[in-house]
């Protein structure tokens, strides 16, 4: 991040490169670049680590709920023709989660006899023992899932985290210098599981917004003022409005009542409800200590239908250069085995979809947690889940991460 002497975001300077694991340079070491700009737009997605910086200098999250998340493992399929119909879209509630922790299925069959078969958990599950891809790989054994599957052939891999606070969890979306966009401020819908129309349109108004500002003829302002009223004026607000219900619903009644009241409120009343639920807590503080909690026994995969994280990552074509600073830090390394691992029997090493997080023990040592970084496909996970906040993640040197070509 850069700012000027005022305090205004200047612009953002990109990664060194070539950078040893120990910081020091290497013979390929070129330094960032500097890119300035009047006004400087965060579209880095869901949880992205610069708009996190943002957000804590400017106290964007000041009377907005907190965000909440889900984490979604999607797998693309070739299957078999007799299987397939171009166009099918299928969306599920529930199993394999019980019904007060939240998850759910997307299933679309695409072109070339294809499919894309995901399912989504609620990151503020309180159960340690839960494994998000572990849900996902059993989700695919339901009987009315399963034979879609069989004589078929995965092909890729991948998850990403998703915002779920909605409307009630969106930051203020300008600052001296700039403005959040997209899912980096946390414009997905919810109960659709879509966010792009609404990342395009939300850069298409702070675009508008800074056109008029700097061609104005007046001196351009440094806070886009005019960028929340056009968002809160376009059908992005309007959508996000009707749907700010959904996902609170469930925390109050699990399943079964956030069904009813879905039902009630969003085609009854066409989601103008005159209330609006809350989010009272942040993801990373529902954990219940793991010996309170009932421990899952995952099925093996079979590698034909299920499968295990590591060759997950192989098909998402992760590759980062291995001699680079890691960029999963700790700001405490005790905590892992001090703290999580004594209460949560470290939960990172299930919550991670990529197996990224170990817990080894060598011979008369003591436990100690071992970071695989090079298979991190970049889901944000570990940076929203870790109970104590103590991971953050930071952009790896530029090209590193999951090359997803087809999903
Ligand atoms: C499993 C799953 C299924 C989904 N299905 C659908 C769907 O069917 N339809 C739909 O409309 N939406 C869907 N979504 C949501 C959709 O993917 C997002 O709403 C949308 O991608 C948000 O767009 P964005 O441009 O804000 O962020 P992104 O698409 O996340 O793009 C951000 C980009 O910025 C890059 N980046 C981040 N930080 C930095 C940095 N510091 N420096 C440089 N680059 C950086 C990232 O690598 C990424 O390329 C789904 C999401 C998930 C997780
Ligand atoms: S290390 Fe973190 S960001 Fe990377 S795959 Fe695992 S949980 Fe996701």
């Amino acid at each position: 991040m850069l700012y000027h002497d005022d305090g205004r975001v200047k612009g953002v300077a990109t990664g060194d490169l070539g950078v040893a694991r120990d910081g020091t340079r290497k013979d390929s070491y070129q330094p960032g670049m500097e890119l300035h700009g009047r006004y400087t737009f965060f579209g880095e997605g869901c949880r992205g680590s610069l708009t996190r910086q943002i957000e804590a200098r400017f106290g964007l999250r000041q009377g907005a709920d907190p965000q909440t998340y889900g984490i979604g493992i999607k797998e693309l399929w070739e299957l078999d023709p007799a299987r397939h119909k171009a166009g099918t879209v299928i969306h599920t509630a529930g199993w394999p989660m019980n019904s007060t922790t939240w998850g759910g299925s997307f299933i679309y069959h695409l072109e070339n006899n294809q499919a894309y078969v995901g399912y989504v958990v609620g990151l503020d599950y309180d159960n340690p023992h839960l494994s998000p891809f572990d849900e996902m790989q059993r989700f695919k054994t339901h009987p009315a899932i399963r034979p879609m599957l069989e004589g078929g052939r995965r092909i890729s891999y991948g998850a990403r985290a998703l915002n779920e606070g909605g409307l009630q969890s969106l930051p203020k979306l300008v600052f001296p210098g700039g403005a959040l966009i997209g899912c980096a401020a946390g414009f997905l819908n919810v109960p659709k599981i879509k966010g792009s129309h609404n990342a395009m349109k939300t850069g298409m108004l702070a675009a508008e917004a800074a056109f008029e500002a700097i061609t104005g003829g007046a001196e351009a302002p440094a806070e886009l003022a005019a960028f929340p009223p056009k968002f809160e004026s376009s059908w992005v607000y309007e959508e996000l409005y009707k749907a700010r219900n959904f996902r609170p619903a469930f925390g109050k009644w699990g399943l079964y009542g956030a069904m009813l009241y879905g039902g009630l409120d969003l085609k009854l009343l066409g989601g103008r409800a005159p209330w609006t639920f809350r989010h009272k807590h942040a993801d990373h503080e529902r954990l219940k200590p793991a010996a309170k909690m009932p421990k899952i026994d995952y099925p093996k995969p079979d590698g034909v239908i299920t499968f295990d994280k590591l060759s997950s990552v192989f098909i998402s074509n992760t590759n980062h250069e291995e001699d680079q600073p890691v960029h999963l830090t700790l700001k405490d390394p005790a905590i892992p085995v001090a703290h999580n691992l004594k209460l949560y029997d470290e939960p990172a090493q299930r919550y991670c979809p990529a197996g990224v997080y170990e817990i080894v023990q060598d011979a008369g040592e003591q436990p100690r947690l071992q970071i695989n970084a090079q298979n991190c496909v970049h889901c944000k996970t570990c940076d929203i889940k870790d109970p104590t906040q103590n991971i953050v993640w930071i952009t790896p040197e530029g090209g590193g991460g999951p090359n997803y070509p087809n999903m």
